[in-house]
């Protein structure tokens, strides 16, 4: 990065006028700008794609279907090594226990995540995720996989992305999302999770999922030991991957939960959440949903509404977070009160409609 030389009235010009903020001045936004000032340059790129006022939301289950995982990153509470007391893998009948539930509580979107099991042959998936799409149609629609467990499983099988990408897509998947991402700098992935891909494979991965038709999301997760070079060097990366695919559907962020880890520490602040959330919402310039978490946030994540978000997930289950200390309300009418008494009209995004 070179020598900081942007100053407020500059980079506000560069937003009016719709041009593209640097590396540099999102250092001098997060060192210099004052909050109000954060969310004001943020509601303005908000405004090239969003109403005044709107928002939209979703009711989601995440389906933890294995905790077995090799990758040991050292930020993680959910894993347990193959052998281990407590490692699970669910049955088709138990996902399925899962996905009744959430349509019952009104949800339709379900998001599939687990660990690198080298017990579960690529059959597993491919069988679950085709059951699922014959039971439950077009009424429901699922995120199957992250990218990195779409990566572990490709190798697993001996498959190029491309051909793996092509067996899921004939199971039924749409989507896989861009979890497992962290913090996308080569370093931090060294530091933290060396088992869990590079982040150029990362990409590699994700271009092919693009170009094999399916479709894909931006996640960051924030509040580890990351620098704040370390997260303008992620929202860069991911930038330029838009910039090349155009293929991501929405960036979501969330926030690093401490509790029985192996690198422990103490959770950021919100007001921290809030600040990347508005200075991620004027770096990607090319991505048109930015996503709030209320499962790492709570309430307060909406507030991220007034910072550049305009959608969010009601989560009904999420065991990787919950394990590391989030918590969760099925109280859904008290959060959407929430974003109704900052001003937004929430009004439910039915993923499986947009198909
Ligand atoms: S974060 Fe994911 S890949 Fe890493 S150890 Fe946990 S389950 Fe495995």
């Amino acid at each position: 990065m070179t020598t900081l030389t942007s100053a407020l009235p500059e980079i506000r010009s560069k937003i009016e006028a719709r041009e593209r903020i640097s590396a540099d001045d999102a250092l001098w936004l997060w060192k210099n700008a004052a909050d109000a000032e954060m969310r004001e340059l943020a509601m303005q790129v908000r405004g090239r794609f969003h109403q005044p006022g709107t928002c939209s939301y979703m009711v989601m289950r995440i389906v933890n279907y294995t905790n077995v995982c090799v990758a040991q990153c050292d930020y993680c509470a959910f894993y347990k090594l193959p052998g281990q007391p407590g490692g699970y893998v669910l049955s088709q009948e138990q996902v399925f226990a899962k996905l009744d539930e959430l349509l019952v509580l009104g949800g339709d979107l379900a998001a599939f995540n687990g660990g690198f099991n080298p017990h579960l042959p690529l059959d597993y998936y491919c069988e679950l995720f085709a059951a699922i799409r014959d039971r439950y149609g077009d009424r429901l629609e699922f995120y199957a996989l992250t990218i990195a467990e779409f990566m572990y499983l490709a190798d697993h099988a001996k498959l190029d992305y491309a051909a793996a990408a092509e067996r899921f897509k004939k199971a039924g998947v749409r989507w896989i999302t861009g979890g497992g991402s962290e913090i996308l700098t080569e370093d931090f992935r060294r530091r933290h999770s060396k088992f869990k891909y590079t982040v150029a494979e990362y990409f590699e991965a994700q271009a092919a999922l693009v170009a094999a038709g399916l479709k894909t999301t931006a996640t960051m997760v924030i509040g580890f030991d990351e620098t704040i070079e370390e997260r303008i060097e992620h929202l860069e990366r991911t930038r330029r991957f838009q910039d090349e695919t155009g293929g991501l559907a929405s960036f979501l962020c969330w926030t690093f939960k401490p509790y029985f880890t192996q690198i422990g520490g103490i959770e950021i602040t919100t007001a921290e959440y809030l600040r990347h959330l508005a200075l991620s919402r004027i770096y990607l310039d090319n991505v048109p949903r930015i996503r709030t978490s209320v499962l790492t946030q709570n309430e307060r994540a909406l507030e991220g509404l007034l910072y550049g978000a305009d959608d969010f997930d009601l989560p009904i289950e999420d065991e990787v977070t919950q394990k590391a200390g989030a918590t969760i309300s099925l109280g859904f009418e008290a959060i959407l009160d929430v974003a109704r008494r900052l001003g937004f009209s929430p009004s439910y995004r039915h993923v499986a409609a947009q198909h």
